[in-house]
């Protein structure tokens, strides 16, 4: 029986990438998932496929994240299928790769509300459902300590500001013994990066060359951390930023 049997997981953004290596892994340990999804659902139940072929159970839930009353209708629809919740990953997140003097206000605004509003509220309306002795897990990113990409900076403080919430969370959920944390990964290969690690011959190379590791992160490299702070084992672990990137930042 695996270390997360009898507990039930809410996934963002788990129909591809990350979120997607996410929800297999906490499947294989026995958690039951909810994969959630924006517009992909092929994707998001070949996730589910994946989770049921490995002997775990899992469901899908298709709401688009960034628009108004976006979270009470995740729950809404989590709700139909599951009574109660342990661990809330809030993986969805989109990117924003323009210089300051390019950004306008639409594109400011969309990456805040995927990246930050959404999760905020996720969490409010998430908390009567999530369980004493819980999980929430954000997914942040390297970026948000390093300005070695100074054209995300939008994305960067969308990360930033995820990072105070989790970190003020966890005084909040603490007596609950919840614990709350950020994962922060480095460059990962996912659709998401795909244009940065082929936009030249040898994208791919320096990529991997900010890496202590010497090469490009994979999916499991960060679901096996989420794992840990998942299980019993990560009990000790709360407001803290998880570095997952391969010391990227050394
Ligand atoms: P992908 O683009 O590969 O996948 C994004 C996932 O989020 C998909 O499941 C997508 O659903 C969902 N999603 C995106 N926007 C919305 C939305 N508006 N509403 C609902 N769902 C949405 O991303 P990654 O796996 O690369 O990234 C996952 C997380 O990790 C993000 O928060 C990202 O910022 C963070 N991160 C990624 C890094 C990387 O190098 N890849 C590095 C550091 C952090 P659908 O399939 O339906 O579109």
């Amino acid at each position: 029986m695996g270390v997360l049997a009898g507990r039930t997981a809410l996934v963002t953004g788990a129909s591809r990438g990350i979120g997607r290596g996410i929800a297999e892994r906490l499947g294989r340990d026995g958690a039951r998932v909810a994969v959630h999804y924006g517009r992909n659902e092929a994707a998001a139940k070949e996730t589910v496929a994946a989770i049921e072929a490995a002997g775990g159970s899992a469901f899908t839930i298709g709401v688009e994240l960034g628009l108004p009353g976006d979270a009470e209708a995740l729950w809404k629809e989590f709700d139909r299928h599951a009574d109660g919740l342990d661990i809330l990953v809030n993986n969805a997140g989109i990117g924003s790769a323009r210089p300051i003097g390019e950004i306008d206000e639409k594109e400011y605004d969309r990456v805040f509300a995927v990246n930050v509003k959404a999760p905020f509220f996720l969490v409010k309306h998430g908390l009567p459902r999530l369980r004493d002795g819980g999980r929430v897990i954000n997914i942040s990113s390297g970026l948000a300590r390093t300005a070695a990409m100074p054209d995300n900076v939008a994305y960067a403080m969308t990360k930033g500001a995820l990072d105070l919430l989790s970190r003020d969370l966890s005084k909040v959920l603490g007596p609950r013994n919840i614990t709350v944390n950020s994962v922060a990964p480095g460059i990962i290969a996912t659709d998401n990066t795909y244009e940065l690690l082929h936009r030249s011959e040898g994208a791919w190379a320096d990529a991997a060359a900010l890496s202590a590791l010497g090469r490009v992160g994979e999916t499991a490299d960060v679901a096996d951390v989420v794992a840990f702070l998942a299980s019993d084992a990560g009990r000790w672990v709360t407001g803290s930023w998880v570095d997952v990137t391969g010391g990227s930042l050394t």
